[in-house]
């Protein structure tokens, strides 16, 4: 190509994408391939969304409501908050990236932990800023050398709540710590893309914090327990000149009209969102029934994903499952090597998921558990 891309663009890692479902079948001649890399919600979603969504299907001749009104209105009742704290995204990575745009001038920095989701060290990249890696203490994000990180460049802070890829938690008192101890010219971005699948008693009620704080950014998605990735559509939280800038960059139509129509329907059903968390907290818990009795190590998880200890083995082990057309998270591809994550999914899948890996486990690694 003799047109050169801007020099940050090709100084950006380049995205390679994940073999799809069909090439795997053919690479590998399965007839069944169960994904259980991206953390989904692999149950079908709510009837009545899909019900909605047909229902509107004539009407994508329109141009999608610019506002979000509907929806935002449904998530303004939902968390009783102003309509002008709420901004709508085509998936929450979107609005991580309205975030850098619109507050990382170059040379400034966010401070994240390492390893984490990776949007975050991208939209910031993007924006010629620089990124402050705080490494994972016990598989936890470190409330104190966050803050310990912070410097004067600093812009934002990204804490993801529960982590990925380790599903642990921050706790009230770290949370605390964190937003007590920041300067509040600096953005606390509280990413909440697995809040629904926490137990009540170990979520932290960011919201209530809006009110003695106008520098925290609450971020939530219907791509998770919701069961909407496809659709793309995700929300933030803040303080009105938070979302306000963040308004000035959105492009217009950025959450087409299906999403908008089956996000405010989901909303309406709290009991499918129930239903999932439960359904899954079960299934957790078999994991870690199962994978005690053979003295396999994880790491518990307060999201529908659980990080499973394969260490020497780990490549083998992702091919093997691989051949038997499960497709897993390989921690080394995300910062976690001698890892691998993998989405809780149903329980029949999860059953023959288990009696695989632990064959495949015992076969690889047994003689070193000896
Ligand atoms: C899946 C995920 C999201 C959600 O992304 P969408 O763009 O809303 O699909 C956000 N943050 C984390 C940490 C995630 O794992």
């Amino acid at each position: 190509m003799s047109i050169k891309a801007r020099q940050w663009i090709l100084n950006m890692p380049e995205y390679i994408p994940g073999k799809t479902i069909d090439e795997i079948k053919k690479d590998y001649n399965l007839k069944k391939v169960y994904k259980l890399a991206s953390n989904e919600n692999l149950y079908d979603p709510d009837p009545g969304v899909i019900q909605e969504i047909y229902k509107n299907l004539k009407d994508i001749k329109y141009y999608p409501d610019s506002q979000c009104s509907e929806i935002r209105q449904k998530i303004s009742e939902k968390y009783n908050i102003n309509i002008n704290s709420i901004i709508i995204g085509n998936g929450t990575d979107q609005i991580i990236e309205m975030v850098c745009d619109s507050f990382i001038e170059p040379g400034r920095n966010i401070v994240i932990s390492d390893p984490t989701f990776l949007i975050y060290e991208k939209s910031a990249l993007k924006c010629n800023g620089k990124v402050i890696k705080v490494p994972l203490g016990k598989f936890r994000q470190d409330a104190e050398k966050l803050i310990a990180s912070v410097n004067d460049k600093t812009k934002v802070l990204f804490l993801t709540n529960p982590h990925n890829p380790t599903g642990t938690n921050i706790n009230y008192e770290e949370f605390d710590y964190i937003i007590k101890n920041l300067k509040n010219d600096i953005l606390l971005v509280v990413d909440e893309a697995y809040s629904e699948y926490m137990a009540e008693e170990d979520k932290v009620d960011t919201v209530s914090y809006l009110s003695r704080y106008n520098n925290i950014v609450i971020l939530r998605t219907f791509s998770k327990i919701y069961g909407l990735a496809g659709l793309r559509i995700g929300y933030g939280i803040a303080d009105s000149k938070v979302i306000s800038a963040l308004n000035r960059i959105r492009l217009p139509f950025n959450v087409n009209f299906i999403a908008q129509k089956a996000a405010v329907k989901a909303l309406e059903n709290e009991s499918y969102v129930n239903d999932i968390k439960n359904k899954i907290k079960e299934e957790k818990n078999k994991y870690y029934r199962v994978l005690a009795e053979d003295s396999i190590e994880f790491i518990k998880s307060h999201a529908n994903f659980i990080l499973i200890r394969t260490g020497r083995g780990s490549d083998v082990i992702v091919e093997e499952l691989l051949k038997k057309g499960f497709i897993v998270r390989p921690g080394k591809n995300i910062g976690l090597p001698g890892y691998i994550r993998v989405t809780i999914a149903l329980p029949d899948v999860n059953d023959i998921f288990l009696a695989n890996f632990i064959e495949i486990f015992s076969s690889i690694m047994g003689r070193e558990k000896a």
